[in-house]
């Protein structure tokens, strides 16, 4: 496993690797990793000819008063993992690599980014697609693989790469949780243990609020306002709880279709997200579309 740090390196690697009809895989993330992005890079294994892991905590994606210098790193620690995973190069970007001082250029997708975490997180995604759209640039990835557990930044990146005519096909695969329900997150570091029991809530609100739209519940304000009350009952301060259309990410009263289940809630100073997709229509055999 190489670990590569200029872009003109890594793009040298690539283009090295398409001239041996090699198929590019590529994991975009900001490190410290997990079961969840391990599983991102074992499909990028299984599909791909040559896996080429990003490692950036990209400061564009985090607003002024938020956890970017906090943020967990684990340089050595990713690195064994990447390597035992089968990662053929881990691209790990300096910071006046990526933005040198000059740098004036960004990537902004409407409307799909002003809701859920992109109202709390103002600039948020700008950052997300500005990063995202360099690192296709950079390795011009045949697939890019991203996590359901970042719902609305799934649907950006494929807006993104719809609109601007990006040559990559964007694979999204579902989100991994611990054996309790609770999303793995780099930031789940933040956690003590009475914190890491609380944070058990935010899968359960959502187990919840399925179950309800299961039974039939259509009303999307009774079913966020039992969740609400779950939420406070932990004491836990919420960001946000939406549901929404799974494509347009528009909110709805009535559900029908497709719906995103999708919150935000704070753990001490750890922000989680967490989501659920319920699809309401059924086949004939009764089982979801
Ligand atoms: P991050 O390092 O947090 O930016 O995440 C990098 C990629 O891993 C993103 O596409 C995330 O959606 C994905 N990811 C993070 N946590 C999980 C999880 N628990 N399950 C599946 N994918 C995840």
């Amino acid at each position: 496993m190489q670990v590569i740090t200029a872009i003109d390196k890594m793009r040298s690697y690539v283009e090295e690797a398409k001239s041996r009809g090699k198929k590019i895989g590529l994991v975009p993330t900001m490190g410290c990793f997990h079961q969840g992005h391990l599983s991102l890079i074992e499909k990028a294994g299984t599909s791909t000819d040559t896996t080429i892991v990003s490692i950036f905590v990209n400061p564009a994606q985090f607003g002024p008063d938020e956890d970017y210098l906090a943020y967990p790193r684990d340089v050595e620690q990713d690195r064994l993992k990447a390597a035992r995973a089968g990662v053929d190069v881990i691209f790990a970007p300096g910071l006046s690599e990526m933005y040198p001082e000059s740098y004036l250029t960004y990537v902004n997708v409407e409307m799909i980014t002003g809701v859920l975490c992109g109202k709390a997180r103002p600039g948020h995604f700008k950052g997300v697609a500005t990063v995202c759209a360099k690192l296709f640039n950079i390795i011009k990835p045949d697939i890019a693989f991203f996590g359901q557990k970042d719902a609305q930044q799934t649907i950006v990146v494929k807006r993104m790469v719809k609109d601007l005519n990006m040559d990559v096909e964007i694979e999204v695969l579902p989100i991994v949780r611990e054996k309790d329900g609770l999303a793995m997150s780099s930031r789940n570091k933040y956690l003590n243990t009475v914190q890491r029991k609380d944070a058990l809530v935010l899968y359960q609100a959502l187990t919840k609020a399925k179950d309800m739209i299961k039974s039939g519940e259509r009303n999307a304000g009774m079913i966020i306002g039992c969740t609400k009350q779950i939420m406070d009952k932990a004491g836990l301060k919420i960001d946000y709880i939406s549901i929404v259309n799974a494509r347009q990410l528009n909110s709805l009263e009535v559900i029908s279709g497709e719906v995103l289940i999708a919150l935000a809630v704070w753990v001490g100073r750890a922000r989680l997200i967490d989501n659920i997709i319920v699809n309401t229509e059924v086949n004939t055999m009764g089982h979801e579309l």
